[in-house]
């Protein structure tokens, strides 16, 4: 057995944002709506997460609400998040708890991705070692503070990996310092790639256009990453999803179904 055996899509949040946040360039005054996703694998050595959504509390107290996503305006608005969207109600659901979660692979550690960690006390974290310096550096503003405040207990990692059986971690660096996609060998069907925010959107990765936002503003970096994503698609006859896109989202079946 040497491959993956199913993988959850979790919807954690939505977020309405200026397009241009996705598509550098593009999409001056357009308002998009965009799913904020995690993802469960199981493998036969373990479950893993793929990101973890935003901090619940931040969206549900108005004054961190406040505090937090006021700055963002008018680019972003604060995102939007049930207590039914938050990862622990999702593995319930699946009769799990987070004591049942291997390994949390931070893809990169903007705020809709890493956020949620505080619901997930105790779980392992790999992180990369250029991610965790651009955000301890606060040079990156997508990053909020207090939630790299643990990262002294996370596992710091440099390039690209076997994460579990099946799982691959790939190094698309350029949204962020040390962004990471994921690609996910399964028992039925084409590997799936995780392509993280390296595309937000299909646009991304059909038209070849960076995402709005580039760590140092390095957008020859991203392109670099989604040409790479590209061409690993086309060796590994494997599906590219992207991180925002809800029409792309909308075509997978609803949780609880999976992906094998
Ligand atoms: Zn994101």
């Amino acid at each position: 057995m040497s491959r993956a055996l199913r993988l959850w899509p979790l919807l954690t949040g939505t977020h309405r944002y200026e397009k241009l946040v996705s598509t550098r360039n593009r999409g001056h005054g357009l308002y998009i709506r965009a799913p904020i996703l995690a993802y469960l694998i199981e493998t036969p050595n373990g479950r893993i997460l793929y990101d973890v959504g935003c901090n619940y509390a931040k969206i549900a107290t108005p004054e961190l609400r406040a505090k937090y996503f006021d700055p963002m305006r008018p680019l972003f608005d604060p995102p939007e998040m049930s207590d039914e969207q938050r990862i622990p109600r999702y593995l319930a659901r699946l009769g799990l708890t987070h004591r049942d979660i291997d390994l949390v692979f931070l893809g990169h550690l903007h705020f809709d991705h890493a956020g949620g960690l505080c619901d997930l006390p105790g779980c392992e974290v790999h992180v990369q070692r250029d991610e965790l310096a651009a955000a301890q550096s606060r040079e990156d503003d997508g990053v909020l503070d207090d939630e790299i405040a643990l990262s002294a207990s996370w596992q710091v990692r440099q390039g690209e990996y076997q994460v579990a059986t099946g799982v691959h971690a790939i190094a698309t660096p350029g949204h962020t310092a040390g962004h990471m996609s994921m690609l996910i060998e399964l028992p039925h069907g084409r590997p799936v790639i995780l392509c993280g925010d390296a595309a937000d959107l299909q646009e991304n990765l059909s038209d070849e256009v960076a995402p709005g936002y580039c760590w140092q503003d390095n957008e020859a970096l991203a392109l670099a990453s989604i040409r790479k994503l590209n061409k690993l698609a086309r060796a590994e006859n494997a599906e590219l999803w992207p991180n925002h896109d809800f029409a792309f989202f909308n075509r997978q079946p609803p949780f609880p179904a999976w992906r094998d």
